[in-house]
């Protein structure tokens, strides 16, 4: 194995450890198809990160990715220009990214982005942090700064982490790709906290059963990295302890002008000297600009009836699969990756039941979305910088809290433009709270929220422009905001993940490919979305006759080794 990121954190595993970053960094590139498949069409349904990934790489190998999308170009990764602002955004959708997203890295760097450290709770790029619980309020400037009662929380979890799941040591074998050692240590895990809630793992870990109630509370709303881990605890342990095993919480990047830049770019992205292209060719080249209308119904035609007008793909019998857009017009694919939220396939899209076997339907329809509310302001300065004189602090502070505004975040864009604040980001209950309610009145109930833990800061007077919001789960094109699998989840999980290995699906049900946050084993991550468009990139290239350098396997090469652990063998 290549050991570019060797020793490094990334997210290789636990679950199917493959080096993703690797294989996209190799001269050898992705994959070689036969000359009779070049050029044919792959219908990508959804245009978010996962869908333009799949779409770039596919078109690098020769095939020519046709994009439909029924919304916005670049889905969940939405960049909000504020009206008449000259350039000064909202990120309502993904925002900061952790660096050990490697994969998702390699596009932002191909891509020439710039990054910068996000203003978490008690990082150095927020400056400093209150966190206000049960009505008192704490100021800080690193996690040193914090009461006893928080470092006993802290290192209850660290105990916690060690004594339940052999933390460390999983933890190394990640950082150092270790496949035998990741897989002795976490296929058990997997038997062991499938069906386990988060709470349940605080509930009965020893180091919190020694603590009081109140710990637990201020775990919940202080968590150990990003803030709101109570809004998890329903959910399937084995979330968690992917996202603290692999750094997603940790050491985290904005990308400065917007995280959209990343799908924009790529559509835009101009790409030479590639097999069937004769010239310079970017996504958008091959669309004239634009993507096609949304997808309101995949069907599998019937490959006799249908073989004239279809130039069959001569490494596969499954036949053509049929797209119609939102305005009727028909057109026949070989190959169809849906990249949309899994939900929409029996919701806004006539899917033929046909294509999925019944065990694949029930996952997709069980995925469970985590809802998500933000709300923004943008102001004439980052006036909260200034220091209040009575307190000798600055006017505002990074903010964690049980109001309901849960998180707020500030985003300096320099002394003299417009600052950014982000007054609310809520998830679940505390995000359904805002669900039926106006912007307007979700911009008052935080600044009614902030001024009871700011009394002597006017943010009022500093408003400027128009408040940006969002409820994901309030969009048709989405209807939540990404997956939080529950207990018992796993096998709908491994389900999704491994439908891109389809030698031993049935013919019918070949050809149509899943990837995105809702196939990813680390959900709300858009690494994970990545991942899964690097899984069906291969998945696609296999259904054509294509084949990895040997010097380069692809994930499908290596899947009999690293395939995710099986519940039922
Ligand atoms: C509130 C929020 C915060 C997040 N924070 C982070 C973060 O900080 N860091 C991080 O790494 N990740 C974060 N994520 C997750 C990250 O944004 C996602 O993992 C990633 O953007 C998902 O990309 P995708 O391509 O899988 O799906 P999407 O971006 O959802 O793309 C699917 C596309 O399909 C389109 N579509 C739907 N129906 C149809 C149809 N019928 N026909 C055609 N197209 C259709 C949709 O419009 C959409 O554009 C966050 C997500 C949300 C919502």
């Amino acid at each position: 194995m290549d050991s570019n990121n060797k020793n490094k954190l990334t997210l290789f595993g636990p679950d199917f450890p493959f080096a993703y970053d690797n294989w996209l960094a190799h001269p050898d590139g992705l994959a070689t198809l036969p000359e009779d498949a070049l050029g044919s069409r792959v219908a990508i349904v959804g245009a978010g990160v996962s869908g333009l990934v799949a779409a770039h790489e596919l078109m690098k190998l020769g095939l020519q990715p046709v994009v439909y999308e029924a919304g916005r170009l670049g889905g969940r990764l939405r960049s909000q220009p504020f009206p008449n602002a000259n350039g000064t955004i909202a990120e309502l959708g993904g925002m900061r990214f952790p660096q050990s997203g490697s994969s998702f890295y390699h596009y932002i760097h191909k891509l020439g982005l710039e990054t910068k450290p996000f203003p978490n709770p008690l990082s150095e790029a927020a400056g400093s942090t209150v966190i206000d619980l049960a009505g008192q309020s704490v100021f800080a400037t690193t996690p040193d700064d914090l009461p006893t009662l928080y470092k006993e929380v802290s290192d209850a979890w660290t105990e916690a982490l060690e004594s339940e799941v052999h933390f460390s040591a999983l933890h190394q074998a990640i950082k150092t790709r270790d496949i035998e050692k990741i897989k002795a240590l976490w296929n058990p895990l997997v038997h062991e906290w499938d069906d386990r809630t988060f709470y349940d793992f605080l509930a009965n870990a020893p180091s919190f059963k020694k603590l009081s109630f109140r710990h637990k509370e201020v775990f919940g709303q202080v968590g150990f990295g990003t803030g709101g881990w109570d809004s998890d605890f329903r959910n399937t342990m084995l979330e968690i302890l992917r996202v603290v095993l692999t750094g997603c919480d940790d050491d985290q990047h904005l990308i400065v002008g917007g995280a959209e830049q990343v799908p924009r770019q790529l559509w835009n992205l101009p790409c030479e000297n590639l097999p069937h292209w004769q010239t310079s060719i970017s996504l958008g080249d091959l669309h004239d600009g634009v993507p096609k209308p949304g997808v309101r119904r995949i069907s599998r035609l019937d490959p006799a009836a249908n073989h004239a007008k279809f130039n069959r793909n001569k490494h596969s019998n499954s036949g053509p699969i049929e797209i119609e857009d939102n305005y009727g017009n028909t057109e026949l694919y070989d190959a169809v990756l849906v990249t949309c939220q899994s939900w929409l396939l029996t919701t806004s899209i006539a899917t033929d039941e046909s294509l999925f076997s019944q065990e694949h339907w029930m996952a997709l329809d069980r995925t469970s979305y985590m809802q998500s509310s933000k709300t923004f302001v943008m102001v004439d300065r980052p006036f909260w910088k200034d220091i209040n004189p009575k307190t000798n602090r600055p006017n505002m502070s990074m903010t964690l809290t049980d109001r309901l505004t849960r998180g707020t975040y500030l985003f300096d864009n320099g002394d003299d433009n417009p600052g950014v604040i982000c007054l609310s980001y809520s998830w679940m209950a505390d995000a359904l709270k805002m669900l039926p309610l106006p912007v307007e009145k979700r911009v008052e109930l935080a600044l009614d929220a902030l001024e009871k833990i700011y009394p002597d800061t006017n943010i009022r007077q500093h408003i400027v422009g128009q408040p940006q919001t969002i409820s994901w789960e309030a969009d048709e094109n989405f209807l939540g905001a990404f997956k939080g699998a529950l207990p018992g989840h796993y096998r709908y999980n491994r389900r999704m993940y491994t439908h891109f290995m389809q030698r031993e699906l049935p013919t019918a049900e070949q050809g149509i490919f899943i990837a995105g946050d809702d196939v990813s084993w680390t959900p709300g991550w858009a690494e994970g979305a990545v991942q899964t468009a690097l899984n069906a990139v291969w998945g696609i290239s296999n259904h054509f006759g294509g084949h990895c350098s040997q010097q380069n396997p692809g994930p499908g090469d290596c899947y009999d080794s690293l395939k995710p652990v099986n519940l039922d063998p």
